[in-house]
């Protein structure tokens, strides 16, 4: 006896099956029609550049579940059965089809090697499953959502991958063919069948029950959050484009204004709550989600997009949504840091700091909803040039007493330009970051100088704002003194001015030669490296080191500091809970450094209660606006007789000896 597939054994009526099969498939394809023509308009806002990531991380991230194991064992095993019975069983759905309808080719041994193929798929699947329905109900995992969907889904697929063992087993129990074992879970369960006659009988009721539910399934995918099987992968394939290609007008300051990649974004989101869970806004308990801001912006893409929401007795729904919608963006648009953090652990790389911005950038091209705070950061940048006080040339005050070359002027040729950045050269604090600095540039002997008080704004803060026509502004005059004298050797004092020259102005100089761009860390590095700076002077203290969000997850810098502090003789380095690529934001990002948010809650005193549990005596970090928050946060959170802050530049110029000169390590340290 050859063993084979038998189509519709014991079934009637199979025109009926064909019927429904039909309309299931009928709703899978309006769905995938619906989910294309919105990402098909997205594409023609903003052209889609070649992408940048290896395809091998790409497949890892897609067939393995690379990024999402980094949240646990258990997400990534869940995730990874899910995956692949479900792949499997469709791949086996399509074969048979094939086997039905084209080629027969489902007999003797390649059919038994068939069967065990599936049986090992469907029960993968159903582990998965009961792995899915555990993390949210028997052990929840805190970050998870239960909602109605988030338990029916699962129960769904359960029942559709249940009802296909049954309906074996029923077969088996009625017809036990000699390779019934191969099929090795439905083989089990026909002996819960009293006799071959009652499976016999229960057979087309099971089929039909199992069939129905499954139909019913293929018609819901692409309407449930199970479309982020389509969506996933090509968002991670366009992960990382140039922000060039993201420069898409942001209309009427809606979220729907996106391009291509952010579309995908949207419907690849699979509400997972990582982003929640480690985004400093909402752990701090302010009233912010970057998963709802994304469940909002595909709301949004869909009413404005969608060919369905067009149809006319839906406009007055769409309209009232879509001002709901847009009302609750506006009242959040300004709480993000824009750390990244949420990117970092994004298993499908959709968070939305790009999208935060381009909200941004659509409220202040209308002029509302914008903090009257940051309209006079962004009155006094237009101005004066930078965000802090209401006076042009304010920027060389701290270089009183230097005999620093002014490279705006003509004067001698140097090897670099030290870019100090509007914040350390006008804030107090900060300004001791640029006398360290300078004095062991000095010390070092490295060829700079400054462009003085001409010095612009790199642009970064009206970046962090929305304001992209200032930035482009402030880009163009920054390039304009560079060029002026070909400076392309550049050393920022800040990370936000690093991040900004370094991504956003022209890569090339006028001349055609390349911009090099360095954080002063990683300067100093080098100088340690190439043996030219000896830190000579002990500091027999420990140490704990900050990670600015715009060094460590911005640029994946987070070597170079901790190389310069373990170079320091007598310093010993501990490590706060969150560090590194994980570290904590201190809340200075993405414009919040300039206005207050009504429940404004102290970020930085949360990222000081860390520091705290370390035992440390001191706070390094390396970024004027961690300084001044961690700096105010000291003060503020009761922190004043446990340790003191400092930046890495000062504590460098202390282990050279050479900080006393001007007290800026402040005598806290
Ligand atoms: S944005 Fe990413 S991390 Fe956040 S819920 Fe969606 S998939 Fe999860
Ligand atoms: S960038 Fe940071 S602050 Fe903004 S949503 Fe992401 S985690 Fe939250």
């Amino acid at each position: 006896m050859n063993p084979l597939r038998t189509p519709f054994w014991g079934v009637e009526w199979a025109w009926l099956f064909y019927l429904l099969a039909a309309l299931a498939l009928a709703a899978l394809a309006l769905g995938l029609w619906e989910k294309i023509s919105l990402w098909a308009q997205g594409r023609r806002a903003a052209p889609v550049a070649s992408h940048k990531h290896p395809l091998g991380a790409i497949l890892a991230d897609v067939f393995l579940g690379r990024r999402i194991w980094r949240g646990g064992a258990s997400a990534g095993l869940m995730h990874l059965m899910l995956l692949w019975g479900f792949l499997g069983l469709f791949i086996g759905t399509c074969a048979v089809a094939v086997d039905h309808y084209l080629v027969s080719f489902l007999q003797g041994k390649v059919y038994l090697w068939f069967s065990a193929g599936l049986e090992v798929c469907g029960l993968l699947l159903v582990l998965g499953l009961v792995l899915a329905v555990a993390r949210r109900w028997l052990l929840p995992v805190p970050r998870l959502e239960r909602r109605p969907d988030d338990t029916l889904l699962p129960l769904w697929l359960l029942a559709v991958a249940c009802g296909g063992f049954m309906v074996e087993a029923a077969r088996l129990a009625a017809t036990r063919p000699p390779w019934e074992a191969w099929s090795f879970l439905g083989y089990g369960l026909s002996g819960f069948f009293p006799s071959a006659q009652a499976a016999r009988d229960l057979f087309p009721w099971l089929w039909w029950a199992h069939a129905i539910i499954s139909l019913g399934f293929i018609a819901w995918l692409p309407w449930s959050k199970l479309a982020h099987a389509f969506a996933a992968p090509a968002s991670l394939y366009l992960q990382g484009q140039p922000l060039a290609v993201l420069a898409v007008a942001a209309e009427e300051g809606e979220l729907a204004a996106l391009g291509l990649r952010h579309l995908l974004h949207l419907d690849a989101c699979t509400r997972c709550g990582r982003c929640v869970e480690v985004c400093p806004v909402a752990q701090a308990g302010e009233p912010f989600s970057p998963r709802d801001l994304l469940r909002r912006a595909r709301r949004q893409a869909r009413l404005k997009y969608s060919p369905l929401y067009r149809l006319p007795w839906l406009r007055d729904r769409r309209q009232a949504l879509l001002e709901r919608d847009r009302a609750a963006d506006w009242d959040v648009a300004w709480y993000c840091t824009t750390c990244r953090a949420c990117l970092e652990v994004c298993p499908v790389q959709a968070a939305p700091i790009e999208m935060i911005r381009k909200l941004r950038a659509g409220l202040v091209e209308q002029g509302s909803a914008v903090p009257p705070q940051l309209m006079d950061t962004l009155e006094k940048l237009h101005r004066y040039g930078n965000p802090w006080v209401a006076k042009k040339g304010a920027k060389a005050g701290w270089a009183q007493g230097r005999d620093i070359p002014d490279l705006s002027k003509s004067g001698p040729e140097v090897d670099w330009l030290y870019f100090v950045g509007c914040t350390t050269s006008i804030d107090t604090r900060a300004q001791g970051m640029a006398r360290a600095l300078s004095d062991v540039f000095t010390h070092c002997g490295v060829s700079f100088g400054t462009l003085g008080k001409k010095e612009p704004c790199c642009g970064d803060i009206a970046r962090r704002l929305g304001e992209q026509g200032l930035m482009e502004e402030q880009i163009e005059t920054t390039q304009a003194l560079l060029n002026k004298r070909d400076l392309t050797r550049i050393i920022c004092t800040s990370p936000h001015c690093f991040d900004t020259i370094k991504k956003v102005h022209p890569l090339f100089s006028e001349e055609g030669l390349p911009l090099q761009v360095l954080h002063y860390s990683q300067m100093l590095h080098r100088l340690w490296q190439q043996g030219r700076m000896f830190f000579d002077h002990p500091l027999p203290l420990k140490v704990t080191y900050h990670d600015p969000c715009f060094l460590a997850r911005h640029n994946r810098l987070v070597d170079e500091p901790r190389g310069l502090l373990r170079a320091m003789p007598g310093l010993e380095l501990v490590e706060m809970a969150d560090h590194g690529l994980n570290s904590l934001c201190c809340g200075g990002g993405g414009g919040r450094m300039w206005h207050e948010i009504p429940g404004q809650a102290n970020l930085a005193v949360r990222r000081l209660e860390q520091a705290a549990a370390t035992g440390a005596e001191l706070v390094v970090t390396a970024c004027p606006l961690c300084l001044i928050m961690l700096e105010d946060a000291r003060k503020t959170g009761g922190f004043e007789d446990k340790f003191a802050i400092i930046d890495l530049s000062e504590l460098a110029a202390r282990a050279l000896g050479l900080a006393a000169k001007d007290g800026e390590a402040q005598a806290s340290a």
